[in-house]
C-alpha cells in the first residue's frame, strides 16, 4: 500500500474534515447516552453474554438452527466465503432484483462480486447508497458514507439522474429516500446481515433508517446473511446487545427500530389453519457463515468476535483516524486485521495494516466489551513472523541489535540521541 499516497489523496482530506464534526456529535451524544444508562452493568452483562455464547457456541448453534427450522426460517450453514456464496447464488435466480441493506458479512464473502453482471443490487442503506452513486469505498462500518463530501453528492446525482438536488442534508436524505422507496417497493428480493440471532429462535437486525424494516418485509424472499458468532443463548441476551450497539455505535440510547424476526409471515385467520405468506415476506432464509470464526476460537483470538461492530474504536484510533478503511480489508480497524488474518491469510493482514496499530489502548477503552485489540494485534504479529513477515523497519532493528548491540545502530554515547528510534 502507497501510504503517501493514501495520506494526500482527497478523500482522506475530505474524510478527515468530516471526521472532526462526525466526532465531536459523537462524543456529545454516546456521553448522554451513558449518562442515562448504568453503564458498569450494561458492560458486564453484554461481556458476560459474549463469553457465554462463544463458549458454547457449538450447542447454541445447534439449538437456533433447530428453532428456526421448526419456526419455517430455512437455514444453512457455510463453511467458508466460497460455499456461503454458492448457497446464496442458488437462492437467488439470475436477473431478480435484489434490495440490500449494509452488511459486514454480505462483504466478507465478497457476494457483489458474484451478482455483477448477474442481478440488479439496489443498496438501500442510505450511505451505501451514496457510496454507490459516488464510486466510493465505505470509510465507516456505521457511516460509510462519512467522508464523500456533500457537493460531491449533489454533483452525482445530477450527473447520473438529472435531477437537481440542494446541498442540504435534508434534501439529499428526502431525494434518497423517495428514489429509493420505489426500488423497494419493485424488489424480488432482500438482502440483510443480521446483528444477533438468539438460539431461542429469534433474528435481530437493527436500524435507523427504515429501510430494512422494508427490505426485510416487501419482497417475497428474505436472504439473510451473518457470521456465527452472532448468536446468542437468549431474545433477553439479544436486547442487551442491539442496545449497546445503539449507544456506542450512534450515541443514541435504543436505535429507531428493531427487527425482531421470528419466522416468515403468517396468519390463521381462516379455520385457524396456519398460511405463510401474509403482509410480509413469504420465505426466510438464513445463511450462517463461519469463515475462519472457529479457527479463531480454537487458536485464542476469540475475543475478536466479542465484537459487536458499533465501530466505536475507530472514532479513536489514531491509524484510523489518518487513513480510514486503508487500515483492514472488510472489516476496519485492529479487529478488522484479526478477521483478514483468520479470512484471507497472513499476508492479506499483513499488507492491510498488521504493524499499523499503535498499541495506544484508546481502542480497548472505548469499546463496550474492552476487546484487547492491541494485546492480539502482538499475538497476530507473533503468527506473521512465525510466517517470515517483517516490516523492513523490524528486520533493520534486529539487524543493528546483532551488530551494535541496540536497536539504534550506532553506538550510544552519553548525552547523543541516536537519530532514528524504532519500534516493534
Ligand atoms: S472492537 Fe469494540 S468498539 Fe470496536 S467495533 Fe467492536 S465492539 Fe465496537
Amino acid at each position: 500500500m502507497d501510504l503517501k499516497k493514501v495520506l494526500t489523496s482527497e478523500r482522506t482530506i475530505t474524510g478527515k474534515k468530516a471526521l472532526k464534526t462526525a466526532f465531536a456529535n459523537y462524543t456529545l451524544n454516546r456521553g448522554k447516552a451513558l449518562q442515562k444508562i448504568d453503564e458498569k452493568t450494561l458492560k458486564e452483562q453484554l461481556k458476560k453474554i459474549k463469553e457465554n455464547s462463544l463458549s458454547n457456541l457449538d450447542n447454541l448453534k445447534r439449538k437456533a438452527i433447530e428453532n428456526l427450522k421448526e419456526q419455517k426460517i430455512q437455514v444453512f450453514e457455510a463453511k467458508d466465503a466460497k460455499e456461503a456464496c454458492k448457497i446464496a447464488l442458488e437462492l437467488i435466480p439470475k436477473k431478480e432484483t435484489l434490495v440490500k441493506t449494509k452488511s459486514n458479512t454480505i462483504e466478507e464473502i465478497k457476494l457483489l462480486e458474484k451478482l455483477k453482471g448477474r442481478n440488479e443490487v439496489i443498496e438501500t442503506d442510505c450511505g451505501d447508497f451514496l457510496l454507490q452513486l459516488c464510486d466510493e469505498e465505505p470509510s465507516h462500518p456505521v457511516t460509510p458514507a462519512l467522508h464523500i463530501p456533500i457537493e460531491k453528492i449533489t454533483q452525482k446525482i445530477k450527473e447520473k439522474y438529472k435531477e437537481k438536488v440542494e446541498e442540504d442534508p435534508e434534501k439529499i436524505v428526502e431525494w434518497v429516500m423517495k428514489f429509493l422507496r420505489k426500488k423497494i417497493l419493485n424488489g424480488n428480493i432482500g438482502l440483510t446481515g443480521a446483528n444477533v440471532i438468539s438460539s431461542d429462535g429469534a433474528i435481530f437486525i437493527l436500524e435507523n433508517e427504515g429501510n430494512i424494516s422494508l427490505v426485510s418485509r416487501i419482497p417475497e424472499k428474505h436472504i439473510i446473511i451473518t457470521g456465527i458468532d452472532k448468536i446468542v443463548p437468549t431474545i433477553h441476551d439479544g436486547m442487551v446487545i442491539c442496545q449497546a450497539s445503539a449507544i456506542w455505535g450512534t450515541g443514541a440510547t435504543l436505535p429507531t427500530y428493531i427487527n425482531v424476526i421470528s419466522s416468515p409471515s403468517r396468519t390463521a385467520d381462516i379455520q385457524k389453519k396456519l398460511v405463510y405468506g401474509a403482509q410480509g415476506t413469504k420465505e426466510v432464509y438464513l445463511i450462517l457463515v463461519d469463515n475462519g470464526r472457529s479457527e479463531m476460537i480454537k487458536q485464542g483470538f476469540g475475543e475478536l468476535l466479542h465484537c459487536i461492530n458499533c465501530g466505536s474504536c475507530l472514532y479513536f484510533c489514531p491509524t484510523y483516524r489518518q487513513i480510514f478503511n486503508k487500515y483492514g480489508l472488510h472489516y476496519i480497524g485492529g479487529r478488522g486485521i484479526g478477521m483478514t488474518l483468520f479470512q484471507e491469510g497472513v499476508k492479506k493482514a499483513f499488507d492491510n495494516g498488521l504493524y499499523f496499530c499503535t498499541t495506544c489502548q484508546l481502542c480497548k477503552e472505548n469499546c463496550p466489551l474492552e476487546i484487547d485489540i492491541p494485546k492480539l494485534t502482538r499475538k497476530l504479529r507473533k503468527m506473521s513472523i512465525e510466517k517470515g513477515l517483517e516490516t523492513p523497519v523490524n528486520e533493520k532493528m534486529m539487524g543493528n541489535i546483532r551488530v551494535m548491540g541496540n536497536p539504534f545502530g550506532e553506538e550510544l554515547k552519553e548525552g547523543k540521541i541516536p537519530k532514528e528510534l524504532f519500534c516493534c
